[in-house]
């Protein structure tokens, strides 16, 4: 047999899987584990979402509001909410263009359907790693663009060489950097001037405050090269229910009806239960206690900081993100430092090379946590020792 030779390319196991099966074999009775790693949400679903999802089941139980198979585009129900959504954003993103998927993770590596093998990929890097890796498996040539902190982890592209996709996730996970309009222009016009798509990863843009864009298409000319991905996940704390949608412009007609071809013929499309869940997005009541809780994580984000400042641990501070990414104190990887703060304090964080490259050196701790695991945290923060 033949296998993927391309499976080489990567390190043996996906970063988080790696947090996860570390942290399980963590046993020490006085410092119960503080997860910060993966990153996935704590809070539960929303009453009304849930109200919505068993109204959707108990339609499925009844022959004549059966449901079997959704449309691959995704029901029209939410794909006009989410363009009426994009439109109070002042773009002009209509309905069709939508596209329901059962989340981001996938279609980072899914859109790499429509284009040919073997292209040029730059990532914005330190980056989350599920895109790049899909490009290091299907062969194609993978560039970085690497973030620090002189330029606040927003790079800017070069001048002098080509790509055929460019990959931006705005807020970064991990290093919370949000650009700003002028920052997305000048990407905007860079993959216009030589031809590339932009894939724009907006799975935290409900943690954008201010005037920053939620969306790519806030900015002029990127319908005419940008695909939007994002997701319910970070918002609606659908991680385990799966519900996102891709965005892929008019302007982009053969990519568009690649993809129409792409979800025809490998994708079943998402459940009618999820999709009527995550409707309930749309919901002004559901909107406001989305942004409650978002609030919640973002001062889950605050006492992390407070923490790290009196270990005079850099930062980068940000507002528009549930991660805090922090400097290894001098003379630890970020493995090792990582590796620290779960044997000694029993606290799991991501290293900073779990995200590829311009990421050694630091580290992610995760907010989406409870207000006590935060506390504890910070709390147990100041019992570590730094040479
Ligand atoms: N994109 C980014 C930047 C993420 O951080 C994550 C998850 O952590 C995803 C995509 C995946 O999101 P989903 O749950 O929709 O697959």
């Amino acid at each position: 047999m033949k296998y993927n030779k391309n499976f080489d390319r990567l390190e043996n196991e996906y970063i988080f899987t790696k947090i996860r099966s570390s942290a399980s074999e963590y046993s020490n009775s006085s410092y119960p584990l503080i997860d910060l790693g993966v990153g996935d949400v704590k809070l539960p679903l929303f009453k009304k979402t849930v109200d919505a999802m068993k109204d959707a089941c108990q339609e499925m139980a009844c022959e004549k509001s059966f449901r079997g198979y959704p449309p691959a585009v995704g029901y029209g129900f939410l794909r006009d909410k989410i363009a009426i959504n994009y439109q109070n954003l002042g773009t002009d993103v209509s309905a069709d263009e939508v596209f329901i998927t059962d989340g981001a993770k996938g279609q980072l590596g899914n859109v790499l359907e429509l284009f040919d093998s073997n292209i040029n990929v730059l990532f914005e890097s330190p980056c989350y790693p599920a895109g790049a890796e899909s490009n290091l498996l299907r062969g194609n040539n993978v560039d970085f663009c690497v973030g620090n902190e002189q330029n606040g982890f927003i790079p800017y592209p070069p001048t002098d060489i080509s790509y055929d996709l460019i990959y931006l996730c705005s807020p970064c996970n991990p290093t919370g950097a949000v650009m700003s309009k002028k920052d997305l222009k000048i990407w905007v016009n860079y993959a216009l001037s030589i031809g590339a798509i932009i894939v724009f990863d907006s799975a935290y843009s409900e943690f954008v405050s201010g005037d920053f864009p939620r969306s790519i298409y806030q900015i002029e000319g990127a319908k005419n090269c940008a695909i939007e991905i994002n997701s319910f996940s970070k918002s609606l704390g659908f991680t385990g229910i799966r519900c996102g949608y891709t965005v892929i412009p008019r302007q982009l007609e053969i990519p568009q009806k690649l993809y129409k071809q792409w979800l025809g013929r490998r994708f079943n499309g998402v459940s009618y239960v999820s999709q009527r869940g995550a409707e309930t997005f749309f919901d002004t009541e559901i909107r406001k206690a989305v942004e409650k809780r978002i609030k919640f994580y973002k001062t889950n984000v605050e006492i992390l900081k407070i923490a790290l400042k009196n270990l005079n641990l850099w930062y980068n501070n940000t507002v528009c993100s549930p991660y805090v990414f922090a400097k290894t104190p001098i003379g630890e990887t970020s493995q090792e430092f990582c590796q620290k703060l779960l044997l000694s304090l029993g606290i799991v964080a991501t290293p900073g090379s779990g995200f590829l490259r311009g990421g050694e050196g630091y580290f992610r701790l995760s907010a989406f946590c409870s207000r006590e695991d935060a506390l504890n945290a910070s709390d147990r923060l100041k019992h570590l020792s730094i040479d």
